[in-house]
């Protein structure tokens, strides 16, 4: 699931703004090791890059060498911090995920101290069901790398899109295995203090899978009756005492019931167009519970998130009380009749903006580099046993075994997924070429201009929604979703998406994503005293 050009979610916030308010640079992790690609076929030649010499030492031990141990596979997801690897442990084959943090990105003895914090709260908390366990830590010359349960049924809200329909009930399952994390760990000491969706992972497509919390990065130790103070967190999840700069560990059962309102209504609670704007409606407090589709759902449902929003979090209620609602429990009051189609709409509509990302990658992987293009070309003609152009399961299968990959089921499906763009269960080269090739490679301005050129028909210098529409219906997008991301990229509304709003999109993360970075400690200080000034 979700390798780098698949990754991305949306709860669906309405309107358009709240993507684009971010000017900000992506912050990912510019790890100075290459990925190694995927299937461990050398589908694209190595760079060669001088490693790079730190001279900080992260972890109080020295480790063996984490290429020794592991055989590193796909991306599996980038952070704000770290990227994510599938491992394979080369003697018991076992997979995992690896965190790969790099020290590149270390600016300070504070980042040390949050590294190494994240993996001491880490292995504090491991052991609950609906945690990810930790398995090691390994540090080299670039790199620190955390080893992790592989979880492989993607995050929160991919689950819930996927479901195709879902009901209270899974409402209340979900927000309870939440809050069973959540209690576990305030009964540890632990806060947090970064609950969202995505960072819930479900551990596979089984219906019955475990929903388990991973990125331990901004939480804490804390045992009251102290305040904490710093303001951290992501803007959309944040409770107001957080903003205040006065908060305990109440704040993740505030940040628990945003998204749960989310999770129901496929709304977010607290609107705005830029972190700033969310955190002064988070601030005042107030949000909806009468709007489409609030009048479809149950009092009791209501009475959960209005409970777990209460704005005074003295009077908010611990997890264990929450747990105790006849609706959040076990075969409690939460029935399984489907919601309203309106709410999985919302969570859906990023979907369809990521298809348009993905195919305008794949036209920009096209445009690579010609060396690059044979390597994948011959790669691809390995696969394609009966040289038919394109490649089944069955070839990929007998592929992975001829290399020696022992690979489940489960994860072979995943991997096929993640190739299979249209869904239409083959490959072609295309799809082949945008899921081997590394996004990095392929951001560059020549390429931008090369797919915008591709989609704008008619070469007037603007993407109409006619042009959106007519390079997708080969995967099924209809005119409203076309027309949903025009409206969503479109910066200046005047109804197309020019050149530079199209790099925009292709750069930036979108809504969600957006609004889901999480803000380190020193940037939201700066943010909330704005706030708190003007309040
Ligand atoms: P960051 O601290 O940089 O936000 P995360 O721990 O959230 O990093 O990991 C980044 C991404 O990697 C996640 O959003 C997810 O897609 C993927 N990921 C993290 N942990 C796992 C895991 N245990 N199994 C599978 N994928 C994971
Ligand atoms: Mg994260």
């Amino acid at each position: 699931m979700g390798n780098e050009q698949s990754r991305g979610r949306n709860g669906g916030r309405k309107g358009k703004a709240e993507g684009k308010a971010g000017k900000r640079a992506a912050g990912k992790s510019t790890s100075t090791r290459e990925p190694k690609n995927f299937m461990n076929i050398g589908i694209i030649p190595k760079t060669q890059s001088k490693p790079k010499k730190y001279a900080v030492t992260v972890l109080d031990k020295h480790t063996e060498a984490i290429y020794e141990v592991y055989d590193f596979g796909k991306l599996l997801g980038e952070g704000s911090f770290g990227t994510c690897y599938l491992g394979t442990h080369k003697r018991t084959q076992q997979n995992v995920a690896i965190k790969t943090i790099s020290k590149g990105k270390i600016m300070a003895k504070t980042d040390i101290d949050d590294i190494r914090n994240e993996i001491l709260i880490m292995e504090a908390v491991s052991g609950h069901s609906n945690i990810v366990k930790i398995f090691g830590a390994y540090e080299d010359a670039d790199n620190v790398h955390i080893v992790l349960e592989l979880c492989t049924g993607g995050d929160l809200f991919e689950r819930v899109i996927a479901q195709g329909k879902y009901s209270e009930k899974d409402c209340a399952n979900l927000c309870r295995q939440m809050l069973e994390m959540v209690e576990h760990c305030h009964a540890r000491g632990v806060v947090h203090r970064d609950l969202k969706p995505e960072n819930f992972l479900l551990d596979s497509n089984r219906e019955s899978a475990n929903l388990k919390a991973t990125d331990f990065g901004l939480s804490c130790f804390y045992k009251g009756p102290d305040f904490l103070s710093d303001p951290c967190g992501t803007p959309m999840y944040i409770a107001p005492e957080v903003i205040k700069g006065k908060y305990t560990h109440k704040a993740d059962i505030w940040s628990a019931g945003v998204v749960l309102y989310i999770l129901l209504s496929g709304k977010v609670p607290f609107y705005g167009r830029t972190d700033e704007e969310i955190l002064r409606m988070t601030l005042r407090g107030h949000y909806n519970l009468e709007k489409e589709p609030w009048p479809h759902i149950s009092e009791d449902a209501k009475e959960c998130v209005r409970t777990m929003l209460t704005w005074d979090p003295a009077q908010r209620p611990e997890a264990k009380e929450m747990l105790g609602h006849r609706w959040m429990r076990e075969d409690g009051t939460a029935t399984d009749k489907p919601l309203v189609a309106s709410v999985l709409d919302n969570l859906h509509q990023f979907n369809e903006m990521n298809k348009f990302k993905k195919k305008a990658l794949q036209l920009m992987a096209c445009n690579m580099d010609e060396g690059d293009l044979r390597a994948v070309r011959k790669a691809f003609d390995e696969v394609d046993l009966d040289g038919s152009g394109t490649i089944t399961l069955e070839e990929m299968r007998a592929a992975l075994e001829k290399l020696g990959n022992k690979v489940a089921e489960s994860e072979l499906l995943d991997m096929w997924k993640t190739f299979d763009l249209d869904g239409n269960g083959t490959i072609d080269y295309e799809e082949f070429l945008t899921a081997t090739t590394d996004l990095k490679k392929v951001n560059t301005a020549d390429n931008f201009r090369y797919a915008f050129k591709k989609f704008d028909k008619d070469g007037d210098g603007s993407i109409t929604v006619d042009e959106v529409l007519d390079a997708l219906k080969d995967i099924g997008v209809q005119e409203e979703a076309a027309a949903e991301i025009v409206r969503e990229a479109d910066l200046n509304n005047d109804g197309v998406i020019d050149y530079d709003e199209f790099v925009q999109m292709m750069t930036e993360k979108n809504k969600f994503e957006e609004a889901s970075n999480h803000v380190r400690n020193k940037n939201l200080q700066s943010l909330t005293s704005k706030v708190l000034v003007s309040a």
